[in-house]
């Protein structure tokens, strides 16, 4: 079978995208060329009849950036602030990216307890469904403002993941600062070897995962890897593909071998809220 071709039917699928993938290196400042292109190519996703979810970071970037901090704050008052000004202003952004394609797009702030609350989980996977019905496109962030260090997920990659499995999604991709896997950090092992395809997440693949990052980002390989546990658990596959090039998504879809493709494997009887951390695993 053709793992890759196979993408070109996946029908719902959640696209993550890091704050670093959304700010410009040198500055930290928003990359506004960048979101036009997310934006155009989302909305034609949607309109080629596939249901999109975006799962997007940045608040706490943009905040930071609003407030003319240097450094992302260390202290969880001073994150919250930054994601408090930078959410809405992220929002602003994209709603009016959005508008200019006549395509609606919904703000969803979600918490640990979003997901650990049945009712919450329900009413959240309820929301979803509504908007996809609505033809709206849901926006995706942790609802920074309010999530202290016991209620956060803390990262957008297992957020993604989450979001997935919680909307029976066919696929997520993660847009990130790298191209992919490799069987070590690249950046400071010239002979690491790209992975194309994890046909299973074994522990030799899991021990490539590097705890990288940059100042703007929060995750690294090892929250991917994460993220691709949740996934194929959950029967969806997962893409790591470079955010540099926003075309990679239309690229993953059309079946081309870009990024490295995590293969769902199915469990039976899957259940989300085993994989909320400090709910069993
Ligand atoms: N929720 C954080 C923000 O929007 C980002 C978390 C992450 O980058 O993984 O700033």
């Amino acid at each position: 079978m053709d793992y890759r071709k196979a993408l070109k039917d996946k029908k719902r699928i959640v696209i993550k995208i890091g704050s670093s993938s959304l700010t410009h290196e040198e500055t930290g400042n928003l990359n506004l060329e960048k979101m036009e292109r997310l934006v155009r190519l989302l909305t034609d996703l949607r309109n080629s009849g596939k249901e999109v979810v975006l799962v997007s970071s940045g608040a706490i970037a943009v905040g930071r950036k609003m407030f003319g901090f240097t450094e992302k704050p260390t202290d969880i008052s001073g994150k919250q602030a930054c994601a408090a000004v930078g959410q809405a202003s992220l929002m602003t952004i994209y709603q009016k990216l959005f508008s200019e394609y006549h395509q609606l797009a919904a703000q969803i702030l979600m918490t640990k307890y979003t997901m650990i609350d049945d009712t919450s989980r329900q009413n959240a996977r309820n929301t979803f469904e509504k908007l996809n019905e609505l033809g709206a496109i849901p926006i995706v962030n942790e609802n920074d403002t309010v999530s202290t260090d016991e209620l956060a997920l803390g990262d957008n990659d297992t957020l993604s993941a989450i979001v997935a499995a919680l909307i029976h999604a066919d696929l997520l991709i993660l847009l990130s600062d790298i191209d992919g896997l490799y069987s070590d950090d690249p950046r400071t092992n010239p002979d690491a070897e790209f992975i194309s395809v994890v046909p299973e997440l074994t522990e030799e693949y899991i021990h490539m995962g590097k705890g990288a990052g940059t100042s703007f980002g929060t995750g690294g390989m090892k929250t991917k890897l994460s993220a691709a546990r949740i996934s194929a658990d959950s029967g969806a596959d997962m893409v790591i593909t470079n955010g540099n090039n926003v075309e990679n998504i239309r690229s993953v879809l059309n079946g081309e071998p870009v990024g490295t493709l995590f293969l769902a494997h199915k469990i039976p009887h899957f259940h989300l809220i085993n994989y909320i951390s400090g709910k069993g695993e």
